[in-house]
């Protein structure tokens, strides 16, 4: 298929308004293109609000290179793109190096041995650090823990963002730039003349588009079928509660058995989360909501005393181990996908970003894009 890279006259539309959407909007703007983008609801409101923003991986060895790799490029990333947008917008995105503590001790070894390869191999640069811990040096690194392990794994160098104020600021930082942000748009297919993409279909009539960027989340392998496409991604729901602790009284990110705590500056703390295959429901549940709370008092007996301030669920965009989908259609020309970040949109944004960017504009690809093809077999386990 031919490859028409996109000028600068032409606008590039983008359906959806998560992290993905907005940073490959924030790309595209940074080389000078025009973007318009379509939203069904409100910008950010779906599972870029929900998450948790972790920025790792929960147990990154478990995961296939692919995802590492975007991950170790987007961890880089992430302090320039954070200061910038505060100083352009005044919004804090709340990016804080909390560190991650993984209470999972006896996978150290794993741990270990996979740092020191991805390092070696350049997957992950510098190599991740990691550190051992065993007896009271866990509960001297954090004193709020109870008596739940006496082996971890500490990763300092892991930070966190505030998911709802990092779209805040990407939204403010677009529309500052005169990117359209069309709310309220649900585009409901494709048309196409003789293999290039010429519209989009919308309620009620149709965009004319030569050039699409579909970073649709949960929702875009449905979007697909109405081109005929079947693409592996699927709504997978996590369930979060918030408790009203009080600033310093957690400080690190502990994660323990798949089940996390995250201590955001103002001092709540984000319990998280369930993973559940129940299609497009978002609804919350009473079992969710105690497990979670049994599971923040059990690793901190301290939140017992803190009220629940919050429950929601997000739809995370599912994809075969956790690697995304950053390709062209294979048979639509001007029809771009970034979609399928599962567990990991926040952390393999700007990475996964800067990549479709590259691929639309025609540059050199800051990373072999053929792991993420859409023909690409997938192999490999995930958390
Ligand atoms: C509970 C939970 C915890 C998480 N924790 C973390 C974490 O700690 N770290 C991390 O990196 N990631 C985390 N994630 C994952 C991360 O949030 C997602 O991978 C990421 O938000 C996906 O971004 P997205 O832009 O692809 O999808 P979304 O944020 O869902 O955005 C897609 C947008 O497309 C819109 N849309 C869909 N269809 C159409 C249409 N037809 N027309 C127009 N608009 C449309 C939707 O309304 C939506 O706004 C977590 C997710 C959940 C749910």
């Amino acid at each position: 298929m031919s490859h028409r890279p996109l000028s600068r006259s032409t606008p590039l539309y983008i359906i959806g308004g998560g992290v993905i959407g907005l940073l490959s909007a924030y790309e595209l703007v940074q080389a000078g293109r025009s973007v318009v983008v379509l939203e069904q609801g409100q910008v950010g409101r779906e599972s870029s609000w929900a998450g948790g923003g972790i920025l790792s991986p929960l147990y990154p060895w478990r995961y296939a290179d692919p995802v590492n790799l975007l991950a170790g490029l987007s961890q880089q990333a992430y302090p320039a793109l954070i200061t910038s947008l505060r100083k352009q917008t005044g919004v804090d995105p709340e990016w804080v190096r909390s560190g991650l503590l993984i209470l999972d001790g006896s996978e150290g070894a794993r741990a270990q041995a996979w740092a020191t390869t991805v390092g070696e191999r350049g997957i992950v640069a510098p190599a991740p650090q990691i550190e051992l811990l065993k007896g009271t040096q866990v509960n001297e690194l954090e004193p709020a823990l109870g008596s739940v392990s006496d082996q971890a794994i500490w990763m300092p160098q892991i930070a966190q963002v505030r998911n709802p104020s990092l779209m805040t600021a990407l939204r403010q930082w677009l529309l500052g730039r005169g990117v359209e942000i069309r709310e309220g748009v649900q585009v409901q297919g494709f048309r196409q003349c003789n293999g290039r993409l010429v519209g989009l279909k919308v309620r009620g009539g149709e965009i004319e588009a030569s050039h699409c960027l579909l970073a649709a989340g949960a929702w875009s392998g449905q979007l697909l079928e109405s081109v005929g496409m079947s693409l592996a991604v699927e709504p997978v729901k996590g369930q979060v509660l918030l408790l009203g602790a009080r600033p310093g009284q957690l400080s690190r990110i502990i994660l323990h058995k798949g089940r996390y705590l995250i201590p955001r500056r103002d001092g709540r703390v984000l319990v998280g989360s369930t993973v559940e295959y129940a299609g497009f429901d978002k609804t919350v549940t009473q079992a969710a909501r105690d497990d979670l709370h049994q599971v923040a008092i059990s690793l901190v007996p301290g939140l017992a005393d803190c009220p629940t301030e919050r429950q929601w669920a997000g739809l995370r965009p599912g994809s075969p181990h956790g690697v995304p989908f950053i390709d062209n259609h294979i048979e639509i020309e001007g029809l771009y996908i970034c979609t399928g970040h599962y567990r990991n949109g926040f952390v393999l944004g700007p990475a996964s970003a800067r990549l479709v960017v590259d691929l639309i504009l025609g540059r050199q690809a800051q990373l072999n894009p053929r792991p993420y093809s859409i023909k690409t077999a997938r192999a490999g386990d995930a958390a």
